[in-house]
């Protein structure tokens, strides 16, 4: 009898890791779960050997944010994108994105549900507690978004309706240096922007390349002030002590740069209408 339930238990547990495997096959909750179920806060380090014997190297991003992160007939693409392909290039593997909300990324880093976060992300004090970012890559600044003529100026936002894009510089700006009537805080930069197209705020604060995206997208409905609010640079997350890896990313990054490269691929995704 006991040796009936010693049996049982082991063809239980063989089904139970064969299931596992199964819903383990290639798709992105495969690689949310990798590295992450024992414990979200000892996750393993993602090292070079590892990712290249996965053969993959998995990017974390939020995908509203032309030209940096957008979809395009069903795929994430965007500069950030091109230039991970790069980093996935120079180490020989393939790259897959992971679709995820802005206020995840840094967390999901640190708990291994990807190498890395690429999203326009403004490197500053608190976050850099928290992960290690690569060289900076991108130059931007926060810049307010208004409805055409409504009259609203970057040097008078006290008392107005702001929207942003949850947990952002955008959102840091309009809740310390402002004295809003109201912060609307939305998952993402599109669903701020479709906010003020309705009414529903009387600015966006939002980075200038994506708050020119937002614009063209409006047909002519919004404008972007020329003001500039911030002075921000972007860079690269990873799990903080990923070292390896980010210098890996460094040297991707500094060949791209020199080739005038990453420029090119902010330009090829600014949307013109
Ligand atoms: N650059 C801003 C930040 O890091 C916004 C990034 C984003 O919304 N993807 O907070």
């Amino acid at each position: 009898m006991k040796k009936l339930a010693v049996l049982l238990a082991a063809v239980m547990a063989m089904t139970l890791a064969l299931t596992g495997c199964g819903s383990n096959s290639n798709n992105s909750s495969s690689v949310a779960s990798t590295g992450s179920s024992a414990s979200e806060t000892s996750s393993p380090t993602p090292t070079i050997d590892a990712i290249k014997e996965r053969g993959k190297l998995i990017m974390l991003t939020e995908a509203t944010f032309a030209p940096f992160e957008y979809i395009e007939n069903g795929e994430v693409v965007g500069a950030d994108v091109d230039i991970a392909q790069e980093f996935a290039k120079d180490l020989g593997v393939e790259l897959e994105v992971v679709d995820m909300n802005f206020d995840l990324l840094i967390d999901s880093v640190n708990a291994g549900k990807g190498d890395f976060a690429a999203a326009g992300m403004t490197v500053d004090e608190e976050r850099s507690k928290q992960v290690d970012f690569t060289t900076k890559y991108v130059k931007s600044a926060q810049h307010v978004i208004i409805k055409k003529g409504s009259g609203v100026t970057a040097d008078n936002l006290d008392g107005l309706v702001i929207a942003v894009q949850e947990s952002t510089s955008g959102d840091f700006y309009a809740t310390d240096e402002i004295n809003a009537k109201e912060v609307l805080r939305f998952k993402s930069a599109v669903e701020a922007g479709t906010a003020l197209k309705s009414g529903k705020c009387d600015a966006v604060i939002i980075d200038e390349l994506p708050a020119k995206a937002i614009a063209d997208k409006s047909n002519g409905e919004l404008e972007v002030l020329e003001d500039k609010l911030t002075d921000e640079e972007y860079a690269i997350a990873c799990k903080k002590g990923n070292t390896d890896l980010v210098e890996a990313f460094n040297k991707t990054l500094e060949r791209l740069m020199n080739e005038g490269k990453i420029d090119e691929f902010v330009q090829n995704h600014m949307v013109v209408e």
